[in-house]
């Protein structure tokens, strides 16, 4: 099976600084602004951007928590529920500008999964989306506001993408 690395450790790096101006960018600052990972893949890349971020701003920090959509997906009942993990909102969402985080964007239930969610958890003045890779098949109409790469892909390829790299191959036949 071919896989072939896209993006290095130091491209992810690069590309999550990349990022953290763009958030700074795009809201004046970091004022109100809150990182939520979505679990699992967001989780460390949300930690990684709010460091980023604060050495961005001089030490300026941002809070980082972390959401489970688990209960919130469309396709529940479709597919194993997965075991649950955690959601920890480290301060008030109302007024909040929240940017949710995630390893992978594909068909965008997830991230409609998270904004249900989010629902439940405050009324946010603003939700922005930030990805590592965005590797397109968006089956609702969600798209990133914050990309890290572009990645086309045929929808029976698979991306990993971490802190440790970008790698696209193709599903082992089961
Ligand atoms: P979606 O809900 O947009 O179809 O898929 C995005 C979610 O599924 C993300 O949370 C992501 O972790 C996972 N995902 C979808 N496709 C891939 C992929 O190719 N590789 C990885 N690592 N995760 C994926
Ligand atoms: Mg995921």
């Amino acid at each position: 099976v071919p896989r072939v690395q896209v993006l290095s450790a130091a491209d992810v790096e690069r590309a999550l600084t990349r990022m953290a101006h763009e958030i700074v960018e795009r809201n004046r600052g970091v004022e109100g602004v809150v990182l939520l990972g979505l679990q699992g893949g967001g989780v460390p890349l949300a930690e990684r951007l709010g460091a980023l971020l604060a050495e961005v701003r001089d030490g300026g920090r941002v809070p980082v928590g972390t959401v489970d959509v688990a209960l919130y997906r469309d396709d529940i009942g479709l597919r194993p529920v997965q075991p649950e993990a955690a959601t920890t909102v480290p301060v008030d969402l109302d007024g909040a500008v929240v940017v949710l985080v995630d390893d992978v964007l594909f068909t965008g239930r997830t991230v409609r999964a998270a904004l249900a969610a989010l629902g439940d958890l405050g009324r946010p003045k603003a939700v922005q989306l930030a990805v590592l890779v965005d590797r397109g098949h968006r089956e609702l109409p969600i798209r990133p506001d914050f990309v890290g790469k572009n990645l086309p892909t045929r929808r029976d390829e698979e991306v990993q993408a971490g802190l440790d790299g970008v790698v696209i191959g193709e599903v082992e036949p089961a």
